[in-house]
């Protein structure tokens, strides 16, 4: 899941890389290291550690000048964070950045000892930058085809040979490689936002294709030498959409940024006060035909799955499935050429989710996806895509690109339910109206963050906690606690409020915080039920209501309410509470908010 960088032009090689790297440290964090041409020579600094220890190595020991190089930014898939194991791999002639893994790393590393090559790092890219100088010719195009023939799993690559200095090569495959593309200087990165304080004009590198870039051309060959020509694309991000603008940390920027990406993300999906597909491609026709619905997605996109299966089953009245990308697709799941599989991935570069769309492909099932980032790879190889429009989402934590796939669900739920004739067409412009006042409620819902931050102060002593809910509430708080966990580190689990009696309750105590939500008026009763029985063991109860909710004060120790909408609406509205829950426990225990430990935002490895 690393980031890869790579600049050639006429300025400081070194800024440029760094600059571009702190765009990318979103995808790891576990060191950080350049390679640059400095005086003919190729020079390599790096560290294990943040890019900001990088910078203070460069000041201390050595700042290499030149107008070219290649850096990357690390999330260890194989061998521990260390300054050994951190990239570049390779020698003085031949130097490596690599984002992917190299699954057959160890059948080369034997081959290549036998050779007599000598390995410092316990890492799967090193077998790549000595394979690269096992088979160098002195042409390095038809060195790496070599390579490539012989190494199997997913890789973005940056490969500086030092015979040809101003000059860095490039290939991916199920990894992401973006060309940056500028005036007599050129780049290559993982993705767009590493590259736009620079500029907009970029290519998307396919499967395969090798790049020969120096500062005035951009050479994109197949691996049989054919060029390629591409149509060059234009990003709509800007760099200050990139940045924190004014916010302490991205999370609180993104969590207030939810009403414009919900707006920007619903509107072009209405017209005429009706959901509006179409423009993606989704005809009321073909919603008509599928037999069953599998939705699959990692992490937070799953969990806006789990929303969309109870939306989609209760109004639309199709069986959803909703499964983890990484355990469907290897049990070789019943899908049929009937059925729709949704994909859900906010980079679009979700390795477990990009594997279930080959296989529903395979399975000849209709495949869409819902994507953030424009041109990804899930996005261009799915039969339809709906974008979300939540633009770049640096924190790790996800936090709007969650609330606008809510939105998706909705909108795709009251389609799928007018084509099937399970709602009237009143009944759909009810629900799209409601769907579009959506953004101004989470806008009044953002000036509750004072009561959020008072709750945290309740938790952030807490070893362990519990989420409970039932129905669109339970799954609502899947996404809670994973917030509250990945980011505070407090173990958090979600739990049906009507299971917990089943076993889980013998962990409460007056120690175990339980955090209930509780927004389904038809469930309401019920849950205020099992909240007096944790509440009975001695738990803490935070519950998170409407604010017309009846209960009885001392069921609960705090409360905090929030705008009442229909029940189906209830929780993309919740979920801005448990966001700022799970900021503030983190701000409060001194985590890092932005980059959690351990965690990168785009998972592009299995
Ligand atoms: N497999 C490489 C390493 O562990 C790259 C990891 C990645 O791209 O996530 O260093």
């Amino acid at each position: 899941m690393c980031g890869i960088v790579g600049y050639v032009g006429k300025k400081d090689s070194v800024e440029i890389l760094l600059n571009s790297l702190a765009k990318l440290e979103y995808r790891g964090y576990d060191s950080a290291g350049i390679a640059v041409f400095d005086e003919g020579k190729i020079v390599v600094e790096k560290t294990k550690g943040r890019l900001a220890d990088l910078g203070e190595k460069l000041e201390k020991t050595y700042r290499p000048k030149g107008t070219c190089g290649i850096g990357h930014t690390r999330w260890a898939t194989h061998g521990e964070p260390s300054d050994i194991n951190s990239h570049p791999h390779g020698n003085e002639k031949i130097t490596v950045v690599h984002n992917g893994i190299i699954e057959n790393y160890n059948k080369i590393k034997t081959f290549l000892v036998e050779k007599g090559y000598v390995f410092e790092s316990e890492t799967d890219t090193e077998t790549v930058a000595k394979l690269l100088d096992y088979y160098y010719n002195g042409n390095p195009f038809e060195t790496i085809v070599k390579v490539l023939k012989e190494i199997e799993g997913s890789y973005g690559l940056g490969i500086m040979f030092a015979d040809f200095p101003e000059k860095i090569f490039a290939v991916r495959k199920d990894s992401p490689l973006i060309v940056g593309v500028g005036e007599g200087e050129n780049f290559i990165a993982s993705d767009v936002p590493a590259i736009l304080k620079y500029t907009r004009n970029y290519y998307l590198i396919e499967q395969n294709e090798i790049v020969t870039l120096s500062k005035d051309e951009v050479v994109i060959q197949d691996i049989h030498g054919d060029i390629i020509k591409k149509e060059l694309k234009v990003a709509d991000w800007d760099e200050e959409s990139a940045e924190k603008g004014g916010f302490e940390h991205f999370m609180l920027k993104e969590i207030h940024e939810q009403p414009t990406a919900l707006k920007t993300t619903i509107m072009p999906r209405v017209l005429n006060g009706m959901p509006f597909l179409e423009e993606c491609g989704i005809t009321t026709d073909m919603l008509k035909l599928y037999n069953k619905i599998f939705i699959v997605a990692c992490g937070t996109a799953m969990h806006a799955g789990m929303v969309g299966k109870y939306l989609i089953e209760r109004i639309a009245r199709v069986d959803v499935t909703v499964d983890i990308a990484s355990e469907f697709r290897y049990r070789n799941p019943i899908i049929s050429s009937k059925d729709l599989v949704i994909l859900i991935s906010q980079s679009g570069e979700t390795a477990d989710t990009k594997a279930v769309l080959r296989l529903a492909k395979e399975h000849r099932a209709t495949t869409l996806s819902i994507v953030n980032v424009k041109g990804s790879s899930i996005a261009r190889e799915s039969d339809f895509v709906i974008y979300t429009h939540a633009g770049p989402e640096i924190s790790v934590a996800s936090t709007k690109a969650y609330t606008v796939q809510l939105s998706i669900m909705y909108l795709l739920t009251f389609q799928l339910a007018y084509a099937r004739g399970k709602i009237t067409e009143e009944e759909c412009r009810e629900y799209t109206r409601k769907l579009v006042e959506l953004p101004d409620i989470i806008t009044d819902v953002l000036e509750i963050k004072d009561k959020c931050q008072y709750a945290a102060s309740k938790l952030v002593n807490a070893d362990s906690l519990l989420y409970i809910g039932r129905g669109l509430d339970y799954a609502l708080s899947m996404e809670g606690s994973l917030k509250l966990k990945e980011i505070s580190y407090i173990h958090s689990e979600s739990y049906a409020a009507g299971e917990l009696k089943h076993g889980t309750i013998s962990l409460v105590t007056e120690h175990m915080p339980v955090i209930a939500v509780a927004t389904q008026d038809d469930l309401f009763e019920k849950t205020i039920s099992n909240v007096k029985e944790v509440k009975a063991r001695g738990a803490y109860v935070l519950m998170i209501c409407k604010e017309n909710a009846d209960y009885d004060n001392d069921a609960v120790d705090f409360v905090i309410k929030i705008p009442a909408a229909d029940n189906i609406f209830m929780p993309i509205i919740t979920a801005v509470p448990l966001q700022f829950i799970a900021y503030y426990t983190s701000v409060l225990k001194g985590c890092d908010v932005d980059k959690p430990r351990n965690l990168a935002k785009s998972v592009t490895v299995e």
